[in-house]
């Protein structure tokens, strides 16, 4: 019997490139087809043939309280009701950028984009409008979206289809970017030596989740901090991914909260995407107000959006950052401790080698001696791993109803709607996973 899926994919490549929105969704790396999604509540996500899956990927981040949070669903529909779009400033907005600041204080000043591509272009703007300097630095691995100037030896999708950047991006664009080894305190240490003075920004994820997870060495963000500042550029921390994610106050906040208070840093632009939307179209850039009052229509650098602030975006933000609180964090560490301590058990049983790596609640799998010899630090121990054993582990997941990330390159997302019941499914189809990524 043929699968429906089969001819949706079918129909769904004859209308959109790759039958998708967006390149990783296309099983690309996994090989099959995707799973095309009719629902999502809670812990699950239910594809157009009725199967139920627990869902760790949480739409790639923003599912924080798990998908269609009642709450949430109710603010967006109350919102909906009110209006769809106005192109008009709007209180909720204004509401929306105090509970940023309030939790996230380098966010003095805080502008709504739509997407998280948007609030890092908007960001390396500023940053070179501000600065007057062309160059930016990112860190090969790292992904900030499909920014013309970031997509260099990027992550996510790009790391996943192995490309070293992207056609129809201008070599003038690329000779502005300086891409270096993460977590390399020489090689960044030279560049500003070298070129300190002509540096806008570096830009840095502020624990790297896009190339599987690599989180920053004790003290690495800080240097990032000292070496900007004493060079005049400036230091734009990228928390699309881990913002409100993995501490109320980002990856940011966990560093703050587990430093004694003598090493404290402080970026200057703050991007942000994923959960302050709560699983609507919106992002953010936000930081210190002498430099975010630089954009329009305040100051010279331009920035604009037809649909920036939405309504029913920043009604769903609202509401889920307002209902993350202590337990809803606690829950997510809980639940991705357990299943990061299991897929560990599930591959050492196996004698599959391996390493978990972990930035809080966000984790994945390196596969291969080398990972497992040393911590992967860098995009180079990333590509070396054995990516090849993750098809097999991501197919039986998927057949024992679990869907994870499609590719070895992403992050495993939990969300506080898993509870034991879901976290025990993900437990139980492990050991056969373990099994096929071992043969
Ligand atoms: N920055 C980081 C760290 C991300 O993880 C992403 C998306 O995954 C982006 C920026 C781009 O966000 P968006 O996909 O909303 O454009």
């Amino acid at each position: 019997m043929t699968d429906p899926m089969d001819e949706i994919f079918t129909s769904a490549r004859a209308v959109i490139p790759g039958g998708v929105s967006s390149p990783v969704r296309a099983y690309g790396s996994v090989g099959g087809v995707p799973r095309f999604a009719a629902s999502a509540r809670g812990p699950h996500i239910t594809d157009v043939s009725g199967r139920e899956y627990v869902d760790l990927v949480m739409s790639w981040g923003p599912g924080l309280l798990g998908h269609a949070h009642p709450e949430v669903v109710d603010a967006v529909q109350q919102a909906a009701a009110r209006g769809l779009s106005f192109g008009a400033p709007t209180v909720a907005e204004v509401e929306l950028a105090e509970a940023i600041r309030e939790r996230v204080a380098p966010a003095q000043r805080v502008r709504f984009v739509s997407t998280g591509t948007e609030a890092t272009m908007t960001a390396i703007r500023l940053a070179r409008g501000a600065t007057g300097r062309d160059l930016v630095v990112k860190f090969s691995g790292h992904y900030h979206g499909h920014v013309d100037a970031l997509l260099a030896e990027a992550g996510s999708g790009v790391a996943t289809f192995g490309m070293p950047g992207s056609a129809g991006v201008t070599a003038a664009t690329t000779a502005q970017t300086i891409v270096l080894p993460y977590n390399d305190a020489p090689a960044l240490t030279e560049v500003f030596a070298a070129r300190g003075h002509e540096i806008a920004a570096v830009i840095t994820e502020a624990a790297p989740a896009n190339m599987g997870v690599v989180p920053p060495e004790p003290g690495f963000n800080g240097l990032l901090r000292q070496l900007t500042e004493a060079h005049g550029a400036l230091l734009v921390l990228d928390e699309v991914l881990t913002g409100f994610r993995v501490h109320p106050s980002g990856w940011w906040g966990l560093e703050q909260a587990a430093d004694d208070g003598t090493r404290t840093w402080e970026p200057d632009l703050v991007t942000f995407g994923k959960v302050v939307g709560g699983g609507m179209p919106l992002a953010a850039v936000g930081g210190r107000a002498e430099l975010m009052d630089l954009l329009s229509p305040l100051g010279p650098v331009y920035q604009a959006g037809t649909l920036s602030g939405n309504p029913l975006a920043t009604a769903a933000g609202l509401a889920t950052l307002r209902l993350a609180d202590d337990a809803v964090y606690a829950r997510v560490d809980e639940a991705a401790g357990v299943i990061a301590d299991a897929a560990g058990a599930a591959l050492d049983a196996e004698g599959v080698a391996h390493r978990v790596q972990r930035a809080g609640s966000l984790f994945s799998v390196f596969f291969g001696e080398a990972a497992a010899a040393a911590p992967v630090r860098n995009y180079a121990a990333v590509q070396a791993q054995e990516a090849f054993r993750f098809p097999p582990f991501f197919h039986a997941m998927l057949d024992a109803g679990v869907a994870l990330p499609p590719s070895v390159f992403e992050a495993w997302f939990l969300s506080a709607a898993h509870d034991d019941d879901a976290v025990s499914r993900v437990l139980d189809a492990l050991p056969a996973a373990a099994r096929a990524a071992a043969a």
